[in-house]
């Protein structure tokens, strides 16, 4: 069987399946390949967060213009994506106050509705929350949405606008001719474009792989837990970062809170292997220093842990765009989100796509995250000083 497009997308994860959407509302004919099922990778495990505050300015302008689009999703998507506004907090130690400040700044003057407070006001807003003298950026627009459930409403839409989905079909070859792709060899047939894309998740060093492109992606493992709340605990519980701890969290429904650590991820290891499972030590440590931040969950109960795993890159942020000269003509990355692409992923996937179908992207500037930022020595970093996230 041979099927030709105009671009062929390799992965339904979030990304992948924002990206054959976008494109095939401008009317590009796509395929959409996925090795197994719809979110199998890390969308299938994320834990959702939709926020704006970041270090990086570049990637604080996508988390903002992802916004709009999971606040409106129904007009602009169709279907559900399970938006929920809780209010953010991005809780640091009080030395760190100038930075926060300078960010809040900067995403004030994007639009952004943040500003920064301090314990009190932390603690009327969220009572059960214990602070001491920290500093933090609150967003009361953003919040978290259901990760599974936007990537399904992704595909649909992406195939009532005509792109063709098909799971089950691992990408194993990337062909080439002439120095420039021409299709893919799959587990379930042949198929034929002039771009390529390689939105593969955790495998896209393997994918990169295929058309001879090293990319500096390795597998990231990170661990998340629910707990039961008590009926005692004051509600709203917002999303929370919380810098001070290594930890963030936010609600699930009314009784649950989802937890994850930001140190002992791990870091390398197969992208084959099974996510069922936490860490057998996860469970203690996760439950530990969430009663710092909110101790009336000492009497919450441990429902259940799993595990995810993302492309991390060395500056942890994404890859998009051309492969350029490491690589065939045609060869696009939409990868390495190293543990923060589902928020992104509405924005990231118009840009994308107009950087395919019109030669740039105009509606969002994604020219930082280009690969070509490795080979000249140029890796992102906050403007005010953070250090990177997983450790
Ligand atoms: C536990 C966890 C929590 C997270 N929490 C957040 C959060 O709160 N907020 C946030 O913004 N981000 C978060 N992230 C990050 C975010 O979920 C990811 O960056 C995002 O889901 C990546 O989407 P993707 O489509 O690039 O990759 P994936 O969802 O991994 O999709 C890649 C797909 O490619 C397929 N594939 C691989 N190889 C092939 C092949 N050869 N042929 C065909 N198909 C192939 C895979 O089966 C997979 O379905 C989290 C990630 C994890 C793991």
């Amino acid at each position: 069987m041979s099927d030709t497009a105009d671009v062929i997308v390799i992965g339904a994860g979030v990304q992948g399946s924002s990206l054959a959407f976008h494109l095939a509302r401008k009317g590009a004919s796509v395929i959409l390949l996925e090795r197994t099922t719809i979110a199998a990778g890390a969308s299938g495990r994320s834990s959702g967060l939709v926020r704006v505050y970041y270090d990086l300015l570049a990637e604080a302008r996508l988390g903002w213009a992802a916004q709009a689009w999971f606040r409106e999703w129904g007009e602009r998507v169709g279907g559900e994506c399970g938006f929920t506004k809780t209010g953010f907090l991005w809780i640091e130690s009080a030395d760190h106050r100038e930075r926060v400040e300078a960010n809040v700044a900067s995403h004030r003057a994007m639009g952004v509705d943040s500003q920064v407070i301090g314990p009190d006001e932390m603690r009327r807003l969220y009572p059960a929350l214990a602070v001491g003298d920290e500093v933090a950026a609150w967003e009361p627009e953003s919040g978290y949405a259901d990760p599974s459930m936007t990537t399904a409403s992704l595909v649909a839409a992406a195939k009532r606008h005509g792109a063709r989905f098909t799971s089950g079909a691992e990408v194993t070859a990337i062909r080439t001719a002439g120095g420039r792709v021409t299709g893919v060899q799959t587990t379930k047939g042949d198929f034929d474009a002039p771009v390529i894309v390689n939105a593969a998740g955790g495998w896209a060093k393997r994918v990169g792989e295929l058309a001879g492109v090293d990319l500096p992606i390795t597998v990231w493992r990170h661990d998340t837990g629910y707990l039961g709340i008590p009926t005692e605990v004051p509600r709203p519980i917002p999303v929370v970062i919380d810098v001070a701890n290594a930890q963030y969290s936010r609600p699930e429904g009314g009784d649950m809170i989802l937890v994850g650590l930001e140190d002992d991820n791990q870091m390398g290891g197969s992208a084959d292997r099974d996510t069922a499972d936490a860490a057998p030590t996860f469970r203690d440590r996760a439950a530990e220093r969430i009663v710092t931040r909110f101790p009336g969950l000492i009497d919450g109960t441990f429902r259940s842990s799993h595990s995810g795993q993302d492309g991390l890159t060395p500056d942890q942020r994404a890859l998009l765009g051309p492969v350029g000269a490491a690589g065939p003509d045609g060869l696009y990355l939409d990868c390495g989100h190293s543990g923060t692409g589902f928020k992104t992923a509405p924005i990231i996937g118009l840009a994308m796509a107009e950087l395919i179908l019109d030669g740039a992207a105009t509606s969002v500037d994604i020219g930082p995250f280009a690969f070509d930022r490795y080979r000249d020595g140029r890796l992102l970093r906050g403007e005010h000083g953070e250090e990177v996230t997983w450790r």
